[in-house]
């Protein structure tokens, strides 16, 4: 394919280049060469890793109504930052929220709820199973020596996870029940028992529920249990099945809390009714702060090298999305 592109200045030219980026467009998925983007007011970040998650999944069945670049796991180094060029060099992971900058949530410092944000690789901007992405200098963190680009790239979803005790006040006497042994169950049993051992993780998967029970979390294998009774104080529901939801009403205490971490894009049967009847807060939860989740990393509270299934690299892009929704994966990382 011939690229042109006229280019006035020297400058321009620096910049001039494609890249291989794993692109849904037309309700397909490909991995397609585009043009590199420049860091313009942003910074522009070498990816190293990026991790591929549920959602990526997700965005190609049609969630979220994306188009473009999906990803937004990833560890990666800074190439250019006219705001920050101290950073140039530096590793970093990135909060995936790019907030206006001016609103009363972003002038708070946190962009999650702004109106008006793009997402990287999942809404209006593109992500991060690409050589290179942009993403504005407040967005990214520097990871310490000691975090290796395996464990940082897990940063994302470790702080949507433990992010749920920013909403839900977790303490050693709290019941915690997580449904589902996915990588997102998975990360909130993990980040859960950092705060109570009073909790189990409820899953289909013998030998997923085998990672919680390797770090002494009681896993309860669903096959198993033929009624719940309601003694949990809080309930997680990280199993992106439509039946998660109703499982959790099962589970959860009168007055207590249940916390909804899956993006799916079905429609869940439930009854409504026990909500109210019980008095039951349901808290939606979806993205927490980078700081706490790369501090748990590098004091090695939570080590997650046996979440890896496989790392592949871009250029099998495609691939490694259908090799990351077969039975028993967990974590498939891209390697640029
Ligand atoms: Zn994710
Ligand atoms: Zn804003």
């Amino acid at each position: 394919m011939l690229y042109w592109k006229s280019i006035g200045s020297s400058q321009a030219n620096a910049n001039l280049g494609t890249m291989k980026a794993l692109q849904f467009t037309g309700g397909e998925l490909r991995l397609a060469e585009i043009d590199r983007p420049e860091a313009a007011d942003e910074s522009l970040v070498r990816v190293v890793k990026s991790g591929i998650c549920n959602t990526d999944v997700e965005i190609v069945r049609g969630y979220a109504g994306f188009e473009g670049t999906i990803g937004h796991e990833f560890v990666g180094v800074v190439e250019e930052s006219a705001d920050k060029p101290e950073l140039v060099g530096k590793r970093v992971v990135g909060e995936i929220n790019v907030g206006c900058g001016k609103c009363e949530r972003c002038a708070k410092g946190d962009p999650r709820h702004c109106a008006q944000r793009t997402v990287l690789g999942i809404k209006g901007r593109n992500g991060a199973h690409a050589e290179f992405l942009r993403l504005p200098v407040r967005n990214l963190v520097h990871v310490p020596d000691g975090v290796a680009d395996e464990q940082a790239v897990f940063v994302e979803p470790l702080a949507a996870a433990f992010g749920i005790t920013e909403q839900v006040e977790i303490g050693p006497d709290t019941s915690v029940a997580v449904i589902g042994d996915g990588k997102l169950g998975l990360l909130c049993a993990f980040a859960m028992s950092l705060r109570t051992q009073n909790l189990i993780i409820v899953g289909k998967h013998e030998e997923k529920l085998e990672l919680a029970e390797a770090r002494d979390i009681e896993a309860v294998w669903l096959p198993t249990i033929g009624k719940f009774e309601p003694v949990f104080d809080v309930v997680i529901e990280a199993s992106g099945s439509e039946s998660g939801f109703a499982t959790a009403l099962d589970m959860v205490k009168p007055l207590g809390k249940i916390v909804l971490k899956s993006t799916f894009s079905g429609k869940p049967q439930w009854e409504a009714w026990r909500v109210v009847v019980d008095e039951i807060t349901i808290v939606g939860s979806r993205c927490g702060r980078f700081e706490p989740a790369l501090k748990l990393l590098d004091e090695r509270k939570i080590d997650l090298s046996d979440m890896i299934s496989a790392e592949m690299p871009l250029s099998k892009g495609v691939e490694a999305m259908a090799e990351a929704q077969k039975k028993g994966v967990m974590k498939v990382l891209l390697t640029m």
